[in-house]
């Protein structure tokens, strides 16, 4: 973990716009994945740190997977790529708003529209039915809708996004039924997955260096690719 200066991540985008990218295209949820969402967003559950965890878990999959389509098809990756993978945090804590970036397999606009919010995986309702009985929201991962686990931190979401074979994306959703995908026309990405989590007013704390440090240190352990922390300077 190293601080520094930000390296300029993801796209610029501020509250005004949530929700109304022009000629972004609107997607509703699968009913369970709604109301996993609902349950998640709502929560009272007090360790939200898994959060770090998922997300973290996500990208380093991520980069599993570009490094072994890269095996059999070497252009995958750029020259010497290979070797400097891994997974940036960035913090703006004037905007309290946290990123995590990698240079992973991406996702397709097809991947984004199946993977975060029509297909309900064969876990969502298992998921459901253990919260139902008091469980412990911990296990999500397990159930394989980690992803969903960021709206105990975040009331908006931000996926910018850039696979080989398509364009950059960008997918967004307040957790309210709905969320859009539209081409995006913010800054290069080159190729992986940039998360921007709007932090809610009750999760600030995921804003302060410290507390972002302390995780990353706990999480990064069973990672083997390296994890960096920037923090923006006010
Ligand atoms: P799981 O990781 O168990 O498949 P998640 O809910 O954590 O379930 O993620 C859902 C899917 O979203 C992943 O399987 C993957 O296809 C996609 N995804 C999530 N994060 C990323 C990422 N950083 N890069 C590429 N794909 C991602
Ligand atoms: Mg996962």
């Amino acid at each position: 973990v190293v601080g520094g200066s930000r390296p300029g991540l993801g796209t610029e985008t501020d509250s005004a716009t949530r929700g109304k990218r022009e000629g972004a295209e609107q997607f509703v949820f699968q009913a369970e994945v709604n109301r996993l969402m609902d349950i998640i967003i709502n929560s009272l559950y007090s360790n939200k740190d898994i959060f770090l965890r998922e997300l973290i878990s996500n990208a380093s999959d991520a980069l599993d997977k570009i490094r072994f389509l890269a095996l059999t098809d070497k252009g995958q990756l750029g020259e010497g790529e290979a070797a400097k993978l891994d997974i940036q945090l960035s913090l703006d804590p004037s905007k309290k708003v946290l990123s995590i970036r990698d240079k992973g397999v991406g996702m397709t606009k097809e991947d984004l529209i199946k993977n975060l919010g029509t297909i309900a995986k064969s876990g969502t309702s298992g998921f459901l039915e253990q919260m139902q009985k008091g469980g412990d929201v911990n296990l999500i991962g397990q159930f394989g809708v980690g992803f969903y686990s960021v709206y105990l931190v975040a009331d908006w979401v931000e996926v910018i996004t850039k696979h080989n074979d398509d364009k950059q994306y960008v997918w967004q959703s307040t957790a309210d039924g709905h969320f859009s995908i539209a081409e995006d026309d913010g800054e290069d990405i080159g190729r992986g997955t940039v998360i921007n989590i709007h932090l809610k007013p009750e999760a600030q704390e995921y804003s302060e260096e410290s507390k972002l440090k302390d995780l990353v240190h706990k999480y990064s352990e069973f990672i083997h690719f390296p994890i960096y922390l920037w923090t923006e300077k006010e």
